[in-house]
């Protein structure tokens, strides 16, 4: 297959379902990590197609969700400077902190602006030599490989009004934490595809044998996602406990290895605070202190920041599997895209936007 509409085939993704029905027997619950996938399984109507044995819980793997409060508030303050243009992905600008959020930032002034790659951001810190340029660096693996570069291209330039408030998040450490808990419904795991494009897949075989729980490599395009489900139904049916590749077309076992000696050269591994979540130990990424000159969170003092979560927001548990958009109260009343009471109704992956979307009101 050569291209992305044979991907989108329904009779090939109709097989692919009629498989997982032949072999299934009994309940299990499968977690996509990504929410790209979520997106791609609600929009397909992928989940409505598979038999009643399967559930699909949404994982954490949305950057914009699990964001802390706490450094969106500090994204805000920063931004609110006279002397700070203040750079992100679009996603950011409309994810509520303790009140507010960079649009509304920017409303009252701020020069916030949305740029698509953060070397854009090192372009206009040489463009405006008399501002403080500060580039958002959020996400997952994925994003990791443009953010250091933009860090040592700044550095290999002499660029020195440029800097990065790093909130850098990894899958594996996540997935322990949810594994780990009391209260883990997940019995099999579709890895995020994009992620192991980076990072490969050699980090999961430890976890999957811990946990006793399946895992497949899986892509975004709806036959991508069947194909996952089938692996991990399969391998579940089978009791067999491996991580298997279903998208062997973009990902190998040891992934992109420039990139993560990259990652290596400017990121070192530290606790992170996972929105909704809360702390999971050396689960993030932040720079190391040979590039401590860019750390946006120590050249600007924010003061102390206190944060203001909706108490209606149950976005935690549903990015660990616990719960569905539609379970929240707030979902579709109070909490809406145009009024967001929680990042996870704002992402173009995150959970709530995709049942609000694609019209998931009720109780599947
Ligand atoms: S619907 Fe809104 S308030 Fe409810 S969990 Fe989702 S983001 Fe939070």
């Amino acid at each position: 297959m050569k291209y992305v509409t044979e991907y989108r085939d329904a009779k090939l993704v109709q097989g692919v379902i009629e498989e997982i029905k032949r072999i299934v027997t009994r309940q299990w619950v499968i977690m996509e990590i990504c929410g790209g996938q979520t997106h791609a399984i609600v929009r397909h109507g992928i989940d409505q197609l598979l038999p009643k044995e399967i559930e699909l819980v949404h994982g954490p793997g949305c950057p914009v969700c699990v964001t802390p409060l706490e450094l969106i508030d500090k994204a805000l303050a920063i931004a609110s400077r006279s002397d700070v243009i203040f750079t992100s992905y679009g996603d950011m600008l409309r994810v509520p902190g303790s009140g507010r959020d960079l649009f509304s930032v920017r409303a009252s002034g701020g020069d916030v602006r949305v740029v698509y790659s953060p070397l854009d951001a090192v372009k206009i810190a040489q463009q405006n030599p008399d501002k403080q340029v500060v580039f958002f660096a959020i996400g997952f693996e994925t994003t990791a490989p443009p953010n250091v570069m933009s860090v040592m291209q700044a550095k290999q330039l002499g660029v020195k009004n440029y800097s990065v408030l790093v909130s850098h998040v990894c899958v594996p450490p996540a997935m322990h934490a949810i594994l780990g808990s009391p209260s883990n419904r997940v019995q099999g795991f579709l890895l995020a595809g994009h992620v192991c494009a980076v990072m490969g897949y050699w980090e999961y075989p430890p976890l999957a044998k811990k946990y006793g729980v399946p895992m497949a490599v899986t892509g975004f395009e709806p036959l991508d996602i069947a194909q996952g489900i089938l692996t991990v139904t399969r391998a579940l049916e089978e009791g067999r406990i491996e991580v298997e590749n279903a998208y062997p077309r973009t990902v190998t076992f040891d992934g992109n290895k420039p990139a993560q000696q990259m990652i290596d050269k400017v990121f070192m591994q530290c606790d992170r605070k996972w929105r909704g979540i809360g702390a999971i130990p050396m689960s993030g990424w932040c720079l190391r202190p040979e590039f401590a000159a860019f750390n946006a969170e120590k050249r600007f003092d924010v003061g102390e920041i206190q944060t203001n979560e909706s108490p209606l927001c149950i976005a935690g548990k549903i990015l660990q599997g616990l719960s569905k958009p539609h379970d929240c109260s707030a979902f579709g009343t109070q909490c809406t895209p145009e009024r967001p009471l929680g990042a996870t109704m704002v992402s173009a992956e995150g959970a709530c936007a995709a049942y609000y979307k694609y019209g998931r009101h009720e109780i599947a």
